[in-house]
């Protein structure tokens, strides 16, 4: 598994820099048996279809990089505008839910039923069908690798098991990694039970580290962010700054997931060493 992964274009690393769109929606999801009396988190969490994500979407403008952004439906359904320009500024929009509900919540039809909703809506705003999926909270099930499948998508992006694309089942895998997630320095919902956020430096600083790292062992950088947590001000400022580094290197390639999904598929990057897991050794070994 040392091969150099074969990046577009002869580049070193990659990056992909992606947006879980979520808003209120997983709220709405975790607490659908017992809504809260107030509006703090509400509130807390719109902030990022309502403002965030103009801020990012002029973010990505000034930097010339384009990202992909997984919208649930019920998002998609409330902000259809927003949703809309997204598309139009050349973003890739791709399916996380209909209202943030993970796979393991869900039996194979619902998952199916509510991943065709999402996707009948993105393709009526946009005029595209969506070809990826990430999972709610990174939780997956083997099962639910063969209802994406099934429905004809090309890609996930919701798993760690390797540091550049590889296969699981029939489906391209791009993969996350906590260290690359906003949410481990941003989300702090109130509540003495969690830590205050890290600052919009320290984060910087450690996704500095890790497009380091990745160019030193050819691997893949995949930013995922959440426009009510990187969409603030000063948040999105070191976000700019980064990825105006980025391009300034030069070795890193840029794209959505999408692209990256398509360029595993179609290139037959196997022959590189990268891992093929097939669906019947993905669950619990017993
Ligand atoms: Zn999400």
């Amino acid at each position: 598994m040392s091969e150099t992964y074969p990046w577009p274009d002869g580049h070193r690393a990659g990056l992909c820099v992606t947006f879980d769109f979520d808003g209120e929606s997983p709220l709405l999801w975790r607490r659908r048996n017992d809504p809260p009396g107030e509006v703090a988190e509400l509130e807390q969490r719109r902030y990022g279809p309502r403002r965030g994500v103009h801020t990012l979407l002029e973010t990505l403008e000034n930097t010339g990089v384009r990202a992909t952004f997984f919208v649930p439906g019920t998002i998609a359904h409330t902000h259809r505008t927003a949703v809309a320009e997204i598309h139009a500024a050349g973003h890739e929009l791709a399916l996380h839910g209909w209202c943030h509900e993970p796979p393991t919540d869900l039996d194979a039809g619902e998952l199916r039923d509510t991943l065709t909703r999402s996707a009948d809506l993105l393709a009526e705003i946009s005029g595209v069908r969506p070809t990826g999926y990430r999972s709610p909270s990174f939780r997956m099930s083997p099962e639910a690798f063969e209802t994406l499948a099934s429905l004809g998508l090309v890609y996930d992006s919701s798993v760690m098991g390797d540091d550049r694309p590889y296969l699981v089942g029939d489906l391209v895998e791009i993969p996350v990694d906590w260290a690359t997630d906003d949410a481990v320095y941003y989300r702090y919902t109130g509540g003495g039970e969690t830590r205050a956020p890290y600052g919009a430096g320290a984060l910087y600083d450690a996704w500095r580290d890790e497009l380091a790292g990745a160019r030193a062992a050819g691997s893949l950088v995949n930013l995922t962010m959440h426009p009510w947590q990187s969409g603030r001000p000063a948040r999105a400022l070191r976000l700019r700054r980064l990825l105006a580094e980025a391009k300034e290197h030069g070795d890193v390639w840029i794209g959505t997931a999408g692209e990256l999904a398509a360029h595993h598929r179609d290139r037959g990057v196997r022959a590189a060493g990268t891992l093929d897991v097939p669906l019947e050794t993905l669950g619990w070994p017993l």
